[in-house]
């Protein structure tokens, strides 16, 4: 993943190949007591069916309720379900984050807890997979959440990402997603970005498709999320573009917006100037001294801080030894 994170990820990278499981099923689970024993018995059927080696990565994000005891009563029985339990509630997004870190399939998928997502829609993601798509991506066709508050946002989001990005899904805010493992290792999330993983994929070459996947109104529980999620989603897409387009040369946007500025002040200088000297206008009558002062002090400030973020992503490329590029494969370059 190039700008977001180029470098390999720390627990995937280190698995090695013949330990490496076919299936890892990433469940982020915050407060979802009653749904956890039927969502174990619904994934355990369908993939106990499916004849592949698995792993059912349960992140518990500090739920306060009895979620991590129903969890640790299924993981007593099967050993395909590992917990990972978080000190404090830290959001689905990191949630997902830990599973990519800790899972050991050759594919994950990410599938909700609270059974709104229908695991028997797993095998389709895993034949898409199959066909030699990197990441299949879920469409909740017929959503059952509230459509003023949810759908009607989440179609505008999703709409507005699609074009931004050139990446066309109908549905990125959808968990239900299967990812092949050489597109998720060093994949960095933050605020709500988990929705963006096909987007970086896309971006580095990846093969990305949708299909459309059942979705179930909440039995147990409430949903975490209202209306502010859509200004979350809005200022991780800036985030995204702009990191994946400017994190190498900083300096080109803000310099850019610097010299734009230097050059209006100049023009409305030199025009004041003008008026005063051919037309006899007084500076103190129109506002285009203070508006080239202005544009002065934006310009000069925007080129500052272009250096200051120039310096910034130094540090980012070299305290961690990333580079400006990846690369997918090289051939006889061993060494
Ligand atoms: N979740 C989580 N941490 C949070 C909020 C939610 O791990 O802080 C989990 C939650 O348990 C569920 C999934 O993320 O498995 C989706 O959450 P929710 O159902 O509230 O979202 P919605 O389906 O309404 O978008
Ligand atoms: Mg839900």
């Amino acid at each position: 993943m190039t700008s977001i994170a180029p470098r390999l990820g720390r627990a995937p990278a280190t698995v090695a190949a013949s330990s490496l499981c076919d299936v890892s099923i990433l469940v982020p689970i915050y407060n979802e007591q009653g749904n956890i024993p039927i969502l174990a018995e619904r994934l355990f059927a369908v993939l106990d069916r499916l004849n592949l080696s698995f792993e059912i990565i349960a992140v518990n994000d500090g739920s306060s309720d009895n979620s991590l005891a129903e969890l640790k009563e299924v993981a007593a029985r099967r050993k395909e379900l590992k917990i990972i339990s978080f000190s404090r509630n830290s959001g689905q997004t990191a949630a997902l984050m830990a599973g990519f870190d800790y899972c050991t399939g050759k594919v994950a998928i990410s599938i909700d807890a609270d059974l709104q997502n229908d695991p028997d829609d797993i095998p389709n993601l895993l034949a898409k997979i199959a066909e030699g798509y990197d990441v299949v991506a879920g469409w909740r066709v017929d959503r059952k959440d509230d459509a003023v508050r949810r759908n009607f946002p989440s179609h505008v989001a999703n709409k507005l990402i699609s074009t931004v990005t050139g990446v066309h899904l109908h549905d990125f805010g959808c968990t239900l997603k299967a990812y092949r493992r050489e597109v998720m290792t060093g994949v960095r999330l933050y605020g709500e970005m988990h929705r963006f993983v096909p987007v970086y994929a896309s971006w580095q070459g990846a093969k990305v498709t949708e299909i459309p996947v059942r979705h179930h109104p909440r039995r147990f529980g409430k949903s975490n999320y209202g209306l502010e999620r859509v200004a979350k989603v809005v200022l991780d897409l800036m985030v995204v573009k702009f990191l994946d387009r400017h994190l190498v040369k900083p300096i080109y946007v803000f310099g850019g917006f610097g010299l734009l500025s230097l050059f209006v002040s100049m023009i409305s200088g030199v025009y004041a100037l003008y008026l005063k000297l051919v037309d006899g206008v007084s500076l103190i009558q129109t506002p285009l001294p203070l508006a080239t002062a202005m544009f002065f002090l934006v310009g000069i400030l925007s080129l500052l801080l272009g250096l200051v973020a120039e310096m910034l992503a130094r540090t980012y490329f070299e305290s961690q030894d990333r580079r400006a590029y990846s690369v997918r494969d090289t051939v006889n370059c061993d060494d």
